[in-house]
């Protein structure tokens, strides 16, 4: 068996003829294998879905109970039509995962999204060997190089001292990057309440519940006076500070956290007056550091930037193609 012959990209998304499954399909299918929670990964209307036991607690909670026709949580390695699937942390967002099928001997590590760098609200990124590595590229050129996060957080915390009258609004995304960018908050010592919108609340609450403590969260959305958001942190998802809701905070400044905030033109665009650049996916450093520690016979890249990482690996003697997979977004929810 070829690693082609035992997964390749169709419509749907990475498909296992043998094992009749697809990997994060975007289309509702009969079986699928997810790898994490976010939108463009996981969707609603699978028949079967296997997936860790918190990527399907994130699934019920922003679809419903009834999001697919039946769940189950690998334990170990696991058949599935004769073809042996294992799941291993992802370090992106918590209960993410790396997904592992292999049969006659062949195996491909499909790593979905990941990440490197310490994170305490999502699992340790566990280094798995397959004979073909399938990875992300969302950051996929040497100019991404993600900064310390906790920096960034200083920056934050130092715009509070200088400007105490306005108010701190902070766009992250609902899940992982909300959770992350409050976890950093607290661990720089910062424990005053934190005003959250409502959109971000049952993830925060989920967070808690798995053991990462947030400290106090209020809501953003009470009836308190605009003037007692002076000097506070609100975080919101970004596209609440155009709508009705973002206009009443007082001089209200503009942050958002995410790894595109190293792109100037795009923090401009989005009118950002503090861009926070802190990333749940792997910088060009991670990406390239990961690929030479895996040591695969080939390498897959999948969305993002996938030629300049084939070219990389072209030049360092690695086989490597582009899966040109579709339907995931580059920035939705990064
Ligand atoms: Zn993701
Ligand atoms: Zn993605």
């Amino acid at each position: 068996m070829t690693p082609d012959a035992l997964l390749h990209p169709r419509p749907e998304g990475l498909y296992c003829p043998a094992g009749d499954f697809h990997i994060d399909p975007v289309r509702p299918v009969a079986r699928a294998l997810i790898t994490h929670g976010h939108a463009d990964h996981a969707r609603a209307g699978h028949g079967a879905v296997m997936a860790t036991r918190r990527t399907l607690d994130v699934m019920a909670i922003r679809y419903g109970a009834g999001f697919a026709g039946s769940t189950q949580v690998p334990e170990g390695v696991v058949e599935v039509n004769g073809v042996r699937v294992s799941f291993h942390p992802a370090g992106h967002v918590l209960g993410s995962a790396q997904i592992r099928v292999e049969k006659d001997g062949v195996s491909v590590v499909a790593a979905g999204d990941y990440k490197r760098l310490a994170d305490p609200t999502a699992e340790v990124f566990e280094p798995v060997r397959g004979t073909v590595f399938i990875t992300e590229a969302t950051f996929g050129l040497p100019v991404f190089r993600h900064p310390n996060p906790q920096a960034e957080i200083g920056k934050l915390l130092t715009s509070l001292t200088r400007f105490p009258e306005r108010a701190h609004m902070v766009g992250v995304y609902a899940l992982g990057k909300a959770q992350r960018v409050i976890r950093l908050i607290r661990d720089a010592g910062y424990d005053a309440p934190l005003y959250i919108h409502g959109a971000l609340k049952k993830l925060c609450d989920y967070y808690e519940g798995e053991g990462i403590a947030l400290g106090p969260l209020l809501p953003a959305t009470s009836d308190a006076e605009p003037k007692d958001f002076a000097g506070r942190i609100v975080l919101a998802p970004p596209s609440a500070f155009a709508a009705k809701w973002g206009q009443r905070f007082p001089d209200p400044l503009i942050c958002f956290a995410s790894g595109w905030m190293q792109v100037r033109a795009r923090a401009r665009q989005r009118g950002v007056e503090l861009p926070l650049v802190i990333s749940d996916h792997c910088d060009w450093g991670e990406l390239t550091d990961t690929i030479t520690e895996l040591d695969p016979e080939e390498v897959w890249v999948t969305h993002g930037r996938e030629e300049a990482l084939v070219r990389w690996c072209a030049l360092n003697q690695r086989a490597a193609r582009p899966l040109h997979l579709v339907g995931y977004e580059d920035e939705a929810e990064e």
